[in-house]
């Protein structure tokens, strides 16, 4: 329960941030760039079609309208396409950032400085349209086994397409945090037992990242710079990243499931996975209260409706 002290301080802090965070749920988002844009670079004399202009051209302006498209698969080559793609994607992200963020808070540079530095639950190298181009290195990481997929059934109903999940372990997208980009999860080594199974810490963290498959699959990869936004917040107002993920805060401050942050929306997901394993109602117990089950029920019919999602 929050003191009287506690919630004005929160609604202090919500009035500082409401500004900020409007504005970073409709800053541009970085994986447009996949978008065809038509760019025509002719001089408008040619584009009104005066003759003198659209013989020969002289001019080194003068040249076809280009058609600027990123590429989602072949066209330029591969690794050609990876490099260009990460070039855009990293443009577009600070592009991005800069907007969202500019001149608004003097120490938010410091914080995704630390965040980076510890590692962000949805890293840095996951943004973007980036996220296709992940997914098609990764795609041989090991599959749910079928106990999993029964879980995760019963908590997502038809909303998750299951086959199309890939665990991969450890390897630089790993660093720092485990982490999904698009329908991969990257799980941490210390996730995994000496037989290569999922220790409780790995079973913990793939009901968390499930959660983000399901935003990803229902929302788009949106979740992914809401994600660092929050963590970035929870570092500026909390000191520390985690403050993100506190779902309870936001049951608290009386929010619908459909305006929790990406991670808040994950963890009461993860929350609800393990209080629930078979999909029936969650009731009170020690660790829950009554208008607390109610509020993760509310939350699970939407999850199970495809609604919701960042
Ligand atoms: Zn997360």
């Amino acid at each position: 329960m929050s003191s009287p002290l506690q919630i004005s301080r929160d609604q202090a802090l919500r009035q500082r941030f409401e500004g900020t965070i409007a504005k970073a749920r409709s800053h541009p988002v970085p994986g447009s760039f996949v978008d065809t844009v038509e760019k025509p670079l002719l001089p408008a004399e040619v584009l009104r079609g005066d003759r003198a202009s659209t013989d020969r051209p002289k001019n080194r302006l003068a040249r076809p309208p280009v058609q600027v498209k990123a590429s989602r698969g072949g066209g330029k080559g591969f690794f050609g396409g990876i490099i260009s793609g990460i070039g855009k994607a990293f443009g577009s992200v600070f592009k991005g950032i800069g907007k969202a963020f500019g001149s608004v808070f003097k120490g938010i540079g410091k914080a995704f400085g630390a965040l980076i530095g510890k590692g962000v639950d949805c890293a840095v190298l996951g943004l973007a349209g980036f996220v296709e181009r992940i997914q098609g290195l990764f795609s041989k990481g090991r599959s749910l086994t079928d106990d999993q997929k029964v879980r995760y059934r019963n908590v997502y109903g038809s909303t998750v397409d299951l086959d199309s999940v890939r665990i991969r372990r450890g390897g630089p997208l790993s660093w720092g945090a485990s982490k999904t980009i698009g329908n991969t999860i990257f799980l941490q080594d210390d996730c995994f037992d000496a037989n290569g199974q999922l220790n409780e810490l790995g079973k913990n963290t793939l009901d968390h990242e499930m959660a983000h498959i399901w935003q990803y699959q229902n929302g788009g990869s949106d979740y992914i710079h809401g994600s660092i936004f929050a963590q970035a917040m929870g570092m500026v107002t909390d000191g520390d990243r985690r403050a993100a993920y506190d779902w309870r805060s936001a049951f608290n401050d009386g929010l619908a499931f459909c305006d929790l942050n990406p991670e808040q929306q994950a963890s009461l997901i993860a929350t609800a996975t393990r209080l629930s394993p078979n999909g029936g109602p969650i009731e009170a117990r020690s660790s829950i209260t009554e208008a607390e089950a109610a509020y993760l029920n509310a939350a699970l019919a939407e999850v199970r409706a495809g609604r919701g999602a960042p």
